[in-house]
């Protein structure tokens, strides 16, 4: 059965580019910006600049997920500054998305109903929206959520918890992992599972990374004018990996912090990894480069090949809870978790096993070489305040 989406793009607050460059400045930078538009767009996919500051997209065989990968793409895109006689722009858009045959069955009342959900996007300040949701009535109350979050963050109603990672040779903790919850006035602690997916895929997310980062490296610097080098990690989602700003932003918070880049870990999934890889490892190498710690997480519950190992410029890798549940006494997870050990020995990288209930699980581990260990049984995440006071057992 036929399907495909309309995908209307329109440039933020071009009315005041628009001003300060004069008008055929403008027209010029935007048919800049559609030249590299188009060049993330296949053969079959068409690019049409509806009005002054809106490009709208034909794309055929395109679901909702598909366009809004292929927005996401624009967006970071456009998050490179561009520059036109010699002026720095910063140029960002929002996104509306109508759907072929749901939304409507022509091209006009397609084009029409994406323009209505880019509007809605902008009310809303979402990057992007589908017409299903930007109606009066909201999908799955989505925009309430959204709403709600966005307030969760100026109140500061978000609150870091660390929990430790400790290295099992040492018998000290050397770094820990920043774990978000919700500490929501009526329904009490929202654990990440419940809100970090649908920040995520709104990409709401985006606002919640770079508030993360500064607080942890306002800890991290903290807790170094206190006499201890513990490095601290933060969760990097889909979304982040997509931004190629982010390694810049990085950069200046390190240096607003006063911060060396070691003392800082960003974690990354595989499945994160795998929405675009190419992009993705640009922004890992640049990461790498400036200095900062990289971690594979959850490594074995993804379908990331062993080879991807080699190529990625990693520190860490984190073996998945499910592999050292049992370990003691399930000889399969035992062996993948001994082999996974010894080959991230043979290419450098350290290994931390998460999730580690049981004392036998523990002893296991230390027994068979693994580095770090960051389970329930040494400590679970913790507030800031009980978190200082906590002793390596
Ligand atoms: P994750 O990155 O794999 O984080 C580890 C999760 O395992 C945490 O759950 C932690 O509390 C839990 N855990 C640690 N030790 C044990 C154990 O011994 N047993 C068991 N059963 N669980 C253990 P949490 O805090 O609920 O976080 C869930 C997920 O939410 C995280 O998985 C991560 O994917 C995401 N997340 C949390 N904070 C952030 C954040 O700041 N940013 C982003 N992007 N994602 C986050
Ligand atoms: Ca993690
Ligand atoms: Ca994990
Ligand atoms: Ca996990």
């Amino acid at each position: 059965e036929a399907h495909g989406a309309v995908l209307v793009f329109d440039i933020d607050r071009f009315a005041l580019i628009n001003h300060a460059l004069g008008l055929q400045v403008g027209d010029r930078l935007l048919r800049e910006i559609g030249l590299r538009l188009s060049s993330l767009l296949t053969t079959r996919q068409l690019m049409v600049r509806l009005w002054a500051d809106q490009f709208a997209l034909l794309l055929p065989d395109a679901d909702l997920a598909a366009a809004q990968a292929l927005g996401e793409r624009m967006m970071a895109l456009l998050r490179t500054p561009q520059v036109l006689d010699g002026q720095r722009l910063d140029v960002s858009g929002t996104l509306g998305i109508a759907l072929f045959p749901q939304d409507g069955r022509d091209a006009p009342t397609l084009l029409r109903r994406a323009e209505l959900a880019a509007r809605g996007a902008k009310r809303h300040r979402l990057p992007w929206l589908s017409f299903a949701e930007s109606g009066a009535e909201p999908a799955h109350g989505q925009l309430s959520l959204i709403g709600e979050m966005r307030e969760a963050l100026a109140r500061g109603e978000f609150v870091l918890f660390y929990q430790p990672k400790v290295d099992l040779q040492a018998g000290r903790m050397t770094s820990a992992e920043a774990l978000l919850r919700w500490r929501h006035p009526e329904r009490g602690m929202i654990a990440p599972g419940l809100f970090i997916p649908f920040a995520e895929q709104t990409g709401f997310i985006r606002e919640i990374t770079p508030w993360l980062l500064d607080q942890v490296m306002g800890h991290a610097a903290a807790w170094r004018r206190a006499g201890s080098a513990v490095v601290p990690s933060v969760n990097l989602s889909a979304h982040d990996l997509l931004n190629p700003g982010l390694a810049d932003q990085v950069a200046e918070l390190l240096q607003r912090h006063g911060l060396t880049p070691d003392a800082l870990c960003l974690e990354i999934t595989e499945s994160a990894l795998m929405e675009d890889p190419t992009l993705a490892l640009t922004l890992l190498d640049r990461l790498s480069a400036l200095g900062v710690k990289l971690s594979i997480d959850d490594y074995g519950s993804g379908q990331a090949s062993l080879g991807y190992l080699k190529t990625l410029p990693v520190n860490e890798l984190k073996i998945d809870r499910v592999f050292v549940d049992g370990v003691a006494d399930t000889p399969k997870n035992a062996a993948i978790v001994r082999s996974t050990i010894l080959l991230c020995h043979e290419l450098g990288l350290s290994v931390v096993a998460e999730g580690a209930e049981t004392a036998a699980e523990l002893d296991w581990l230390r027994a068979n070489g693994c580095d770090l260990v960051q389970g329930y049984v040494l400590a679970r995440p913790m507030p800031l305040e009980q978190f200082l006071a906590w002793q390596s057992p």
